[in-house]
């Protein structure tokens, strides 16, 4: 498939999830808001919803606000990255409220009211609050409000964190089954040293490789994208990465213009909704598996079986998400059947030498209840 052809697809994308991130939003002395940028932004969701497109919005901001305002706190320098967990923290309760403000009179003028939802990683794990933000956002844009959703910064903790809002985006994307995700940044797109890549069918360990390249300012944070790409790939949404200052931007891009680079593979076999789920919900564990069990779950479509597992990390209960990992990284995630200390009391087992042991079945994790991370389930 062509960029073309896959462009053909998602411009036909009744729901369309954009994500825009604070290199962005901040004005480029970091003193406040950009209006200019913001403006731009909100023409092109006016411009989207008139041709009948539902949006959700996934605003970052918060924290870059919340450090113009708050300056004792800007200042202290705890870690590499000049802000520990927690003054980040306190700084996104600064700044969410102002951020939400200025984005309720951009859009006051234009008559759509908007509505925040602040998520953790927490939430998403849980299904029963999964499947109610769902329905919430439903009922949102149902009455035509926008939904603006950012992490609940305050609440998350490090190991429950998405982190990076271009994760956050993806998972909304496949929440709200939206068939495109358009991430905007302060790049061209995804760039090969100076050249742009237009279109990419699937990841692979090169554009992984790339994507970590040297980060820093000018760079767009490429590994969260593209890791927000292969999810995108393996719930089958599409992504474009699109440079944010541009103006009309998103609306030459869905007009074929040659511009940022688009991630989107063959389409057709959706996920189911569980199994969206199952690829968001963050891991309660992991077990890890030989070469042969990696090869068996990504290419034979074949249930996780004891026989291959050498080792379980973390605790977990029947019923739970747990992540799946080969000598080559994660193979994907799945619910288990097993708990943590049975599942490391089978682990290399023949099921039909110990038939006694295997008391919910052979299965660790059923293959319906198992999701490959980097797509071609
Ligand atoms: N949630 C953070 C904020 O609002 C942003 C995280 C990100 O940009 O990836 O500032």
């Amino acid at each position: 498939m062509d960029r073309q052809a896959a462009l053909a697809r998602v411009r036909s994308a009744e729901r369309i999830v954009i994500k825009i991130g604070s290199s962005l939003l901040l004005d480029p002395d970091g003193r406040g808001l950009d209006e200019a940028m913001l403006q731009r932004l909100a023409g092109q969701i006016m411009f989207l919803r008139e041709e009948s497109r539902q949006i959700l919005l996934v605003s970052s901001g918060a924290v870059a606000l919340g450090r113009t305002r708050l300056h004792a706190l800007a200042k202290t320098k705890d870690s590499a990255d000049g802000a520990s967990l927690r003054t980040r923290q306190a700084l996104s309760t600064i700044g969410q409220p102002l951020l939400m403000q200025r984005y309720a009179e951009l859009f006051r003028e234009k008559g759509i009211p908007v509505a925040q939802l602040l998520i953790t990683a927490r939430d998403f794990r849980n299904r029963r609050s999964y499947l109610n933000i769902g329905h919430t956002i439903e009922s949102l844009i149902r009455s035509g409000a926008l939904p603006i959703i950012n992490e609940n910064d305050a609440v998350s903790t490090a190991e429950l964190q998405f982190g990076e809002n271009d994760i956050l985006s993806a998972a909304c994307a496949a929440l709200f089954r939206a068939g495109l995700l358009i991430i905007l940044t302060s790049v061209e797109g995804f760039l090969d040293g100076a050249q742009l890549i237009p279109f990419l069918s699937q990841i692979t360990a090169k554009e992984r490789r790339l994507a970590r390249g040297p980060e820093g300012p000018g760079s767009g944070g490429m590994a969260a994208k593209i890791r927000a790409g292969e999810l995108c790939l393996a719930s089958g949404s599409a992504l474009a990465i699109l440079p944010g200052r541009e103006k009309n931007i998103i609306a030459d891009f869905l007009a074929g213009k040659e511009k940022g680079t688009l991630i989107a593979g063959p389409g057709g076999g959706k996920l189911s909704a569980r199994k969206r789920w199952i690829l968001y919900s963050m891991a309660h564990g992991t077990i890890d598996v030989d070469a042969g069990a990696a090869r068996a779950l990504a290419e034979r479509g074949s249930s996780l079986l004891a026989a291959g597992i050498r080792q379980v990390d973390g605790t977990f209960f029947p019923g739970d998400v747990v992540g799946i990992r080969g000598p080559e990284g994660e193979v994907g995630r799945g619910i288990v059947n097993y708990s943590s200390r049975e599942v490391q009391e089978l682990a290399g087992r023949k099921s039909e030498e110990h038939a006694g042991l295997f008391v919910r079945g052979t299965e660790i994790i059923h293959r319906d209840n198992l999701v490959l991370s980097r797509g071609g389930q």
